[in-house]
């Protein structure tokens, strides 16, 4: 459902079809709903007549609200306002109605933008009122506010649009993308001015920005429609008018930011966390920190959760960066204070080109972006400034700065307010150079390392992939745990569960042995690193020996993922996490920036199967625009298809998006929800993704409830699909993150072997597809078990294809079953492991 929807009323309809035409070249592929009530029909020789008619425009509100969240009614004149107001009373929906008192064309150019962006119906109201000032100000009907500091001197006799000085060039350009000039295109802008003297302002009465300031781009805040005056060196100002004019490669969109770390999501994760004990270490951590024997070649043991070894020197996950104190320099430091401010930026601007220079991706554009900020010559001035008249610490005044420009961030609002999060990262960088410490998060090396930490929270898994991580090593988690899963998916040796592990020393040389659970420190030299077992890659077909298909399909969380499974030989995906893609966002993405993300998936697999879950937000992946921070037991609290209950706008929009990505991609596109335990959350999900166009709605089991519902589930839904991880932890009351619980959380416990039969029987009888998409599916010694108990498909790390397929390919279905029903029939889950390896001799 789209968030907003247009009634354009207009005396003639030829004026009101062509601002509509005007208005769909603004927002691409035309997204946005507006349906015309205009003109009074025809005359008996066919001509036009002018007129409106209030019923007409009810009736295109009605028509509107079966598709829209609101309704903003636009109009011309005169008799159009009085029928527009009377529609009010004519109109059968309820949906919420604005009248707009905005001019005719220019609002409704100004509210398509908008509304496409899935604002609100008050923000397109507002924009769309708003839609004159730029053009009233440009003709000098409005008082030019006066050039702010920093900018150039108006000339007393100029006209309000020249800004320029004698030479200089001079364009006026229109803000065309989606998101407006927020990080990226702020970076692309400093990129191209390249050191020339240019400068920006927004029409009509911003304050000249210089395009060498990254921290004041942010802060400019142009939105799209809005007008931006480039004045300067005449070759800078053509280059970025081109990147205003090709809406900065985003006019489908902008780029997912889900690689940078979000302080927020961090945060909301330690809360839960914190929420254990009082003195931030939580019970969980101090109950699996034993003391432990760090003395070279001493070996701690824990739980393998990525297979692979790994030797190499051992770095800590860099804790917060603590507040520096405010003390006061005598007057002879400063100076010589103040000047380690630029040299430390420069550090920090040098160690981020390098990690970009050896990334890829996207990874790339978002260390380039970070060191333009470092790299902003205003910001390293302003903190030195502040030592110099306040006689505070280099590392202090690094810090108020920037919490200066956070504030002007926050102030506002929307992805600029989110940009916050960047400035700290460039504070926490340079402080942390000041400082001698460690920069928080993972660690930028040049040279592979072991990464050591308690645990790592959602955002951080975020950016494990683009560093030089060779192997992992946790304090905490399970084996199905987010950092586990993410180890695996990036083929990373990892240990979990090492009690007392963040005592190695940094830079100790430890082996990693992910299959066998141990951590070596110091090992011998020329202790070998074997790779894992070489199986022959997968060829594309899941089979049993005798010829059955078990389609095997891959896990992912976003494009990047979905790349390497299409090359991995993935028959489709069978899970799309889609809240990885948002885990560092603060504020619901919108409309538009989720079909990017969620193209980026479909694209890959066209013509095949790609199963889309909604969000799972919640319990050990809190996404700080749904879940609760406050909850006193999130697993059991308010997650995955719960959040809908109380934001039911957020499901919406995500159908909407994922039914637009569908259309566009074309994949077999299918829509599962997370954390279901009863029919009627089934039967309304599927109606909700019916009356979003989505044609097959399945769900995910992963509570004892559905599980035991099976059948009457599937009478409401096309498709199921285990959750192992989850169906476990819930299934042995034992917490999935859980190092002292990580026995109990093995999906071979004959509780959730037989949940699982059931399920497999429900399937069978109802003659649906059940797939697992949990852990499980991607252990060669599980999925024949999972086959013979009805499973009719697998999904998995695309990691794990090559070593399922050839486990599969060496059996039929009657062995999967006859294994099958030994494991069924053990008692314990050692018991049920030793029974499926006997029967399958
Ligand atoms: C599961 O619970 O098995 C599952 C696949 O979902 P997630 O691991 O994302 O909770
Ligand atoms: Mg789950």
């Amino acid at each position: 459902m789209s968030a907003v929807g247009i009634v354009a009323v207009s005396h003639s309809l030829r004026l009101a079809e062509a601002a509509q035409e005007l208005a769909a070249q603004m927002v691409p592929g035309g997204t946005v709903p507006i349906v015309l009530a205009a003109g009074a029909g025809e005359d008996a020789g066919g001509a036009p007549i002018l007129g409106t008619d209030a019923t007409r425009v009810a009736a295109a509100i009605d028509e509107l609200a079966a598709v829209c969240d609101g309704v903003l009614v636009l109009m011309d004149l005169g008799s159009a306002v009085m029928s527009a107001e009377f529609a009010l009373e004519l109109r059968a929906s309820e949906v919420p109605v604005r009248l707009a008192s905005a001019p005719f064309v220019e609002g409704l150019l100004a509210a398509s933008v908008t509304a496409a962006q899935g604002a609100s119906l008050d923000e397109v109201a507002a924009e769309a009122n708003g839609a004159l000032i730029a053009k009233s100000a440009q003709l000098g009907d409005e008082p030019q506010a006066p050039a702010g500091s920093g900018g150039p001197e108006l000339e007393e006799s100029a006209p309000a649009s020249a800004v320029s000085r004698p030479g200089e060039g001079v364009r006026t350009v229109l803000v065309r993308n989606p998101a407006g000039v927020h990080a990226r295109p702020a970076a692309l802008i400093a990129q191209a001015a390249a050191g020339a003297e240019l400068r920006l302002r927004r029409l009509p009465d911003g304050d000249p920005v210089p395009a060498s300031s990254m921290m004041r781009l942010l802060a400019f805040g142009a939105r799209p429609g809005d007008e931006v005056q480039l004045a300067g060196d005449p070759a800078a100002v053509e280059r970025v008018a081109a990147l205003f004019e090709d809406g900065f490669g985003e006019m489908d969109g902008p780029p997912s930011t889900s690689g940078s770390v979000s302080e927020d999501a961090r945060s909301a994760t330690e809360t839960r966390r914190g929420a254990l004990a009082s003195d931030g270490v939580s019970t969980r951590s101090a109950r699996s920190t034993t003391p432990a024997s760090l003395s070279p070649g001493s070996t701690l043991r824990g739980l393998g959760v990525s297979p692979g070894r790994a030797i190499a020197p051992v770095a800590q996950l860099g804790a917060a960066i603590p507040e520096p104190p405010a003390g006061r320099l005598p007057a002879a430091g400063r100076e010589a204070e103040a000047e380690r401010i630029p040299s430390a930026a420069v550090e920090v601007v040098a160690a981020l080109r390098a990690a970009a220079a050896g990334s890829d991706g996207e990874a790339v554009q978002i260390l380039e972006a970070t060191a333009l900020l470092a790299a902003d010559p205003e910001f390293a001035a302003g903190a030195a400034a502040r030592v110099r008249a306040e006689g505070v610490s280099a590392a202090r005044a690094v810090w108020d700065e920037a919490a200066d420009q956070e504030q002007v961030l926050r102030g506002l609002g929307g992805r600029l307010a989110e940009r916050a999060v960047d400035v700290r990262s460039v504070r926490d960088r340079i402080v942390a150079r000041l400082t001698g410490q460690e920069v928080p998060g993972i660690p930028e090396r040049a040279d592979p390392f072991v990464l050591v930490a308690r645990d790592l929270a959602p955002a951080e898994t975020a950016t494990l992939g683009r560093s030089r991580c060779a192997g992992l090593v946790t304090e905490e988690g399970g084996p199905t745990s987010h950092t586990a899963i993410l180890a695996r998916a990036l083929g990373i040796p990892a240990v979990v569960g090492v009690a007392g592990a963040v005592g190695i020393a940094a830079g100790t040389t430890v082996l990693v042995d992910g299959e066998a659970g141990i951590v070596r420190l110091d090992p011998p030299a020329g202790e070998a690193v074997v790779s894992a077992d070489q199986v022959p890659a997968f060829d594309g077909t899941g089979l049993l020996a005798d010829g059955t298909a078990i389609p095997l399909l891959a896990n992912v969380g976003g494009a990047a993922d979905a790349v390497a499974a299409a090359a991995a030989g993935a028959q489709g995906v069978g899970l799309f996490r889609t809240e990885f893609c948002f885990l560092d966002r603060a504020e619901e993405p919108t409309v538009a920036e989720q079909v990017a993300a969620y193209r980026g998936v479909l694209a890959p697999f066209a013509g095949r199967k790609v199963v889309v879950r909604t969000l799972d937000a919640g319990s050990d992946k809190p996404l700080p625009f749904a879940t609760a921070t406050d909850e006193e037991n999130p697993a059991l609290g308010v997650r995955g298809l719960r959040v809908a209950r109380e934001h039911p706008a957020l499901l919406a929009h995500q159908l909407a998006a994922i039914a637009a990505a569908g259309a566009a991609e074309g994949a077999q596109l299918e829509v599962m929800a997370p954390m279901v335990a009863t029919v009627d959350e089934a039967r309304d999900f599927a109606a909700a993704c019916r009356a979003a166009g989505i044609v097959r709605a399945g769900i995910m089991i992963e509570t004892p409830a559905a599980a035991l519902l099976a059948s009457e589930l599937l009478a409401v839904v096309d498709f199921v699909s285990l959750g192992t991880n989850d169906l476990t932890q819930y299934t042995l009351a034992a917490d999935r993150l859980s190092a002292p619980l990580g026995a109990l959380n093995d999906p071979w416990q004959p509780a959730v072997l037989r949940l699982i039969a059931a399920v497999g029987e429900a399937g069978r009888a109802a003659d649906k597809p059940v797939g697992v998409c949990g852990e499980a599916g991607g252990d060669p010694a599980l999925a024949p078990i999972l086959v013979g108990l009805g499973v009719t498909s697998l999904s998995m790390t695309a990691r794990s294809l090559a070593r399922v397929s050839a486990r599969l390919r060496a059996l039929t279905a009657d062995d999967c079953r006859r294994a099958a029903a030994a494991a069924l029939g053990a008692p314990t889950a050692t018991e049920a492991r030793a029974a499926a390896a006997a029967a399958l001799g």
